[in-house]
């Protein structure tokens, strides 16, 4: 039996909010847009779960977009943040814990021998292709439709995650010029890169992939497709990109580059690698990175890049999950989820599918293999609401968009898994 929660509490703070901040957030997923309703306020978070200011408790798969995979207020990560603020917060000068959680990056990325740290993955993209475009000495840039790579003006071009929500064009402020220089292709459609290739000759200077796409749902690339974009980038002189901000640390703890043994140039890294505070990296060939200043002449800079609080929560993250162990954890828990949702949907007759590469999942309701954007777009985003509504009532709370992915986190424990997979079992038969 679904019960309605109550969100008093939350209504009335998100009233307050709105009066304040645009649309009541300060990032418009969180509005719960996609799925309609009122969005949850959060009190604390604790493992596994996330606990609403009206009390309720839910099993938490957003895990703040990636961020924890070591679940919610880690201890180890909480007595870091803490240690490390008592010795202060920002000093806008160098530290060795830089160079610690640059040392675990470099031994756990592969194609990564050097790592700038920022404070986002925008910057993290936004300066990989500035440092694409120094090094090669040319304009373009290939994206993807569907993929999201931060809110820079270049990537504003058919972009998933929140502009795919809210079913935005282009965003209007981001001049023409910003992103004429941006060149579109399908996901898993190697021919319509080769085409962009060719008609653009000598002129791209990078390809920007997000290896594992989160962010028009989870699509997966198709066999050979990071192999043949590695090769086309190599025929026609571009630089190779991965944006690994929510798949490093993810589907592998070497990332996608290591799940699927493709290397890439350059590396953006996010969420994971600062363990829940503001943390992102750019990455790549040693002979890339001293491109960029002070080492060489391409300026990129902040305020509180490097942030030691930040560097402490990533170094304590990056140090419990580099343990083997944990991934086979976290692997075979989102199997268990993708199989009991994909078998509760076929008992209800509902047009389903869940797919996952590591601690990373998702799914949409649709019958019909998805692998681009275009596909992607005809699930069934009101049968999507509906399950999300039925699922938060029943104290899980996944992403309120069907344009996301699902994460897990060491903390969820077999049983937590089961309480969902019932959960799920529950919601499609309340939906069908
Ligand atoms: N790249 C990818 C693949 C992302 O998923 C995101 C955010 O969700 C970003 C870049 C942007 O990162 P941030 O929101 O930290 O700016």
């Amino acid at each position: 039996e679904i019960q309605n929660v109550i969100n008093d509490a939350s209504s009335a703070a998100f009233e307050r909010a709105q009066a304040l901040l645009p649309g009541g957030v300060n990032s418009p997923v969180r509005a719960f847009r996609g799925v309609g309703g009122v969005p949850r306020f959060i009190d604390r978070g604790a493992g596994a779960y996330l606990y609403d200011i009206d009390g309720n408790q839910y099993i938490d798969y957003v895990l703040s977009w990636g961020p924890l995979i070591l679940g919610h207020a880690y201890p180890a990560v909480v007595e870091a943040i803490c240690a490390q603020a008592q010795r202060g917060t920002s000093f806008g000068a160098p530290t060795e814990l830089e160079s610690e959680l640059a040392e675990l990056v470099i031994a756990a990325v592969p194609s990564v021998e050097m790592v700038r740290f920022v404070s986002s993955g925008t910057e993290a993209t936004m300066s990989a292709i500035r440092l694409a475009r120094a090094y090669t000495q040319r304009e373009k840039i290939i994206k993807f439709e569907g993929c999201y790579h931060g809110h820079a003006d270049p990537f504003l071009v058919q972009a998933g995650s929140g502009v795919a929500t809210l079913g935005l064009p282009d965003s209007p402020g981001v001049l023409k010029s910003a992103t004429s220089n941006t060149l579109t292709a399908p996901f898993n459609d190697l021919d319509a890169v080769e085409a962009l290739f060719k008609a653009n000759a000598g002129q791209v200077a990078a390809l920007v992939i997000e290896p594992v796409a989160g962010n028009m749902g989870f699509v997966l690339p198709r066999e050979g497709y990071l192999v043949g974009l590695r090769q086309l980038c190599d025929q026609h002189g571009a630089l190779l990109i991965f944006d690994e901000v929510m798949t490093g640390f993810r589907v592998a703890y070497g990332g996608a580059q290591a799940y699927f043994n493709v290397m890439p140039d350059l590396t953006c890294l996010g969420k994971v690698v600062g363990g829940g505070l503001p943390a992102a990296a750019y990455g790549g060939r040693r002979e890339i990175m001293q491109m960029v200043a002070p080492a060489g002449n391409m300026y990129q800079a902040g305020t509180l890049s490097g942030n030691p609080l930040a560097m402490v929560a990533g170094i304590q993250t990056l140090r419990e999950i580099a343990k083997p162990e944990v991934f086979e954890r976290l692997t075979g828990v989102t199997s268990t989820l993708c199989q009991g949702f994909w078998k509760a949907a076929f008992k209800n007759s509902i047009p389903f599918q869940a797919h996952k590469a590591g601690s990373m999942w998702g799914f949409f309701f649709a019958g019909d293999e998805v692998y681009d954007f275009t596909s992607a777009k005809r699930a069934d985003t009101v049968m999507f609401g509906k399950f999300f509504h039925a699922m938060l009532e029943q104290g899980v709370y996944l992403a309120p968009s069907q344009f996301e992915a699902a994460f897990v986190s060491t903390a969820h424990s077999d049983e937590l898994v089961a309480q969902t997979i019932k959960a799920a079992q529950a919601a499609f038969a309340s939906i069908r």
